[in-house]
């Protein structure tokens, strides 16, 4: 395929050396969730229908690695980081954390695991309860884990969670509520709560979505700078291409439940290779409105995840889809022979 606009890479791109075993490992990943039958459906016996919402996800993370997986609203993001924090039971494949396969680990065995995985949610009015002040908010998930020592020893540890999220100094902090907050603050709030338990992941759930353009740069700056200081794996969420290329190692696009393409930040966006891909590198804007290239529409909506499109399942939005396309699944392949997978058949 031909060459498509570049758009500014950040300096991170170049791979992480791989550790002997990876922080994170995803391997075949399926989450089905079932449908409920109608009557009707009951009575005619007809087969309970599923929702393919994660569909044979397979990537690595290293510590000190961030990887932006990226995707249209409904393309099994949200689903994919919900199965590997246990938040939704897997239908089959593996996750691996540190070495352990989580799935299917009874809650007594997870529950110290939990520690080594946070969660950052995309939206910080909703994720903090506005009945408590930060230092109860922070101070919570150590009460939960039963860990942090005294009370006096909790509270050096909320003070260094949230100067580590950059709110400094922290004391300024403490005793606010949530409605005292800027939406900037009150991420940052949220990232300190993650950071208290001292995780070695971060699943960040499209982490500045809600945040006002001013503020956005701040956070992503300092999820970068805990991957870099504190050698944290972070899996970052997100829609924007951009944001990814910039502050992410590597990238894997997902459309309908499956990764289509994946690679280093810099290979994924300055060589797409997936027609998907492609399609949404087209309508990121660029620095220079002398090199606005076309945007490229995709014809259509997502298809419906309850009856997943035969063959590629892109075909019925793809521009440029052949017979080939309808009848056959294209399988995730390196046509160069390097970390760069693209599913396609034209590829
Ligand atoms: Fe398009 Fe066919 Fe490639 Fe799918 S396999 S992305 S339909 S060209």
């Amino acid at each position: 395929m031909s060459e498509t606009p570049v758009v500014e890479t950040g300096a991170h791109g170049a791979a992480t050396p791989a550790a002997a075993v990876p922080l994170l490992e995803v391997r075949d990943l399926v989450t089905h969730y079932p449908v409920r039958r109608g009557l009707t459906e009951a009575v005619a016996r007809r087969p309970r229908r599923r929702v393919h919402a994660v569909d044979g996800v397979s990537f690595s993370l290293e510590q000190g690695e961030m990887m932006a997986l990226v995707g249209e609203s409904g393309c099994g993001k949200t689903s994919t980081v919900q199965t590997i924090l246990g938040m939704v039971k897997a239908t089959s494949g593996s996750v691996t954390l540190n070495g352990t396969d989580i799935v299917g680990l009874p809650d007594r065995k997870m529950r110290p695991l939990r520690r080594t995985a946070a969660m950052v949610y995309q939206d910080p009015y909703e994720s903090l309860d506005p009945r408590f002040r930060v230092r109860q908010t922070v101070e919570e998930p150590m009460l939960v884990h039963g860990i942090g020592g005294s009370r006096k020893e909790r509270e050096l540890l909320v003070v260094g969670a949230l100067e580590q999220a950059g709110l400094r100094p922290a004391q300024m902090y403490l005793d606010r509520h949530p409605h005292e907050l800027s939406g900037g603050q009150r991420q940052r709030v949220a990232i300190a709560t993650a950071l208290v338990l001292g995780p070695k992941l971060l699943l960040a759930d499209e982490p500045v979505s809600m945040l006002d353009v001013s503020v956005r740069a701040g956070v992503l700056s300092l999820l970068d700078g805990l991957r870099r200081e504190a050698d944290m794996g972070i899996l970052m969420i997100t829609h924007d291409l951009s944001t990814a290329a910039h502050f992410a190692d590597k990238i894997a696009v997902m459309y309908l439940g499956r990764i289509v393409e994946q690679g280093s930040a810099r290979e994924v966006v300055r060589n797409p290779q997936h027609p998907y891909t492609r399609a949404l590198l087209s309508v990121v804007p660029k620095r220079d409105p002398r090199e606005a290239s076309k945007p490229q529409i995709l014809a259509g909506e997502t298809p419906d995840p309850i009856d997943v499109p035969s063959g590629c399942r892109f075909h019925p939005r793809c521009p440029v889809a052949v017979d080939r396309c309808r009848a056959e699944d294209p399988a995730l392949r390196a046509p160069a022979g390097n970390d760069h997978i693209v599913a396609c058949h034209l590829v």
